[in-house]
């Protein structure tokens, strides 16, 4: 705790004095800590705390840019990508301007062309470990650190989805507010810089004081109502420096201060297995999308994604058994078992953020499974039918939808 303690307090950030606060209130643990009650909060699998090291780096067998390369392989990728028409890199004014509007505060739009040219001042100076500026790049695509370390990502063989790594460029002294981390599992590598975090597990108690604190903040606007950290429970905190990778479970509240100019490589894995948990956690999301710039394309961008993964799930791609094997007494362990006992639990969540097409979609999808699985009984509820094909399609819309 003190390697942590000291890492702050070299940092000028006037946020630093909440990191000082939270280590001196003895509520947090280190990320190496055995303490079997901060254990018990994140999870019953080593897999659900998070791990920081060397170990899982993508960059373990190749080598970390320097500073500098870093900085001219992101100029020459933006080149390239003007080139080509991209929009990148999104900067992100930090704290957001807030203006007076009709309702009270809202986050100002600021013009684009200064945008970009505080993007490039940022690239230009990422050797420059005291670069200060109001604000970051939250995720800016590299596919030549993509080409780098794509053999050595985690490739589960359950591997539902993958994203390819982005870099996310934080000048020094950056804050980030409590917010969570995604519904993946985020691996994020410290290529230069060094950044403190403070990590809590997604517990129901932490995840419903933060889908609170965003329902308020989404009003508003008004950064102090995120001011919540020091009524979570079981954080950790830790230190990456450079060649340090850090492995996050999903939804895990988190703050952190980049106490250094600081690049990071991140990508995401989600697992098959991931999927119900997923599902369950909708209506935590739903608190979190309207706090977000341009949250309603982010709603109906995971609607299709959902939609995606579910027909792949019932499709049995990641089952030991093909699609035409599937009998109402289906008792193997695997997501299309999860999805098929966890459906009615889950449907009005997962429908709410699909749009009419997806959502036909599904339905057709669930008919087309319960009618051709053999045996004369409902998949999801065992209902007896007597023609089945006949009786599944009503059956299902007035038992299995919303
Ligand atoms: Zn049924």
């Amino acid at each position: 705790m003190a390697i942590i303690r000291s890492a702050v307090s070299s940092s000028k950030s006037p946020d630093a004095s909440t990191f000082i606060t939270l280590l001196d209130s003895g509520t947090l643990a280190t990320a190496r800590t055995q303490k079997p009650a901060f254990l018990r909060l994140f999870g019953p699998s080593s897999d659900d705390f998070p791990q920081i090291g060397r170990i899982t780096s993508p960059f373990a067998t190749k080598g970390i840019p320097s500073a500098k390369e870093l900085r001219d392989m992101l100029l020459k990728e933006l080149a390239q990508g003007k080139a080509d028409g991209d929009e990148t890199p999104v900067y992100m004014p930090h704290p957001p301007i807030h203006e007076e509007g009709r309702g009270g505060l809202r986050r100002k739009t600021v013009k684009k062309e200064g945008l970009k040219e505080a993007a490039l001042n940022l690239i230009t100076n990422i050797p420059n470990p005291t670069y200060t500026a109001p604000g970051m790049i939250p995720s800016l695509p590299s596919p030549t650190l993509e080409a780098l370390c794509s053999d050595s990502k985690e490739n589960p063989p359950d591997l539902l989805s993958a994203t390819e790594i982005s870099c996310a460029i934080l000048p020094c002294n950056t804050y980030q507010p409590l917010q969570h981390y995604s519904e993946g599992t985020t691996l994020t590598t410290l290529l230069t810089g060094t950044q403190v975090s403070i990590i809590w597990p997604p517990t129901s108690t932490n995840l419903s004081k933060l889908a609170a604190a965003y329902k308020a903040f989404a009003r508003t606007s008004d950064p102090s109502l995120l001011a919540i950290t020091s009524t979570l429970e079981g954080g950790i905190a830790l230190v990456q420096r450079r060649g340090d990778t850090l492995r996050v479970p999903p939804f895990c509240p988190t703050i952190a201060l980049a106490t250094s100019t600081t690049v990071l490589a991140m990508y995401h894995i989600v697992p098959a297995s991931s999927f119900l948990p997923i599902c369950l956690k909708i209506p935590f999301l739903q608190h979190w999308w309207p706090t977000e710039t341009r949250g309603d394309e982010k709603r109906a961008a995971f609607g299709e994604a959902l939609l995606d993964c579910m027909a792949r799930i019932m499709d049995c791609e990641f089952e030991s058994y093909a699609v035409t094997d599937v009998a109402h007494g289906l008792d193997t362990p695997g997501p299309l078992l999860e999805l098929v006992r966890n459906w009615d639990v889950v449907k009005g969540d997962v429908l709410a953020v699909m749009g009419e097409a997806e959502r036909a979609e599904v339905a057709r999808k669930w008919i087309a499974l319960l009618s051709q699985s053999s045996g004369m009984h409902c998949l999801i509820c065992k209902k007896w039918m007597r023609t089945k094909e006949k009786d599944i399609p009503k059956h299902f819309m007035s038992s299995h939808w919303v």
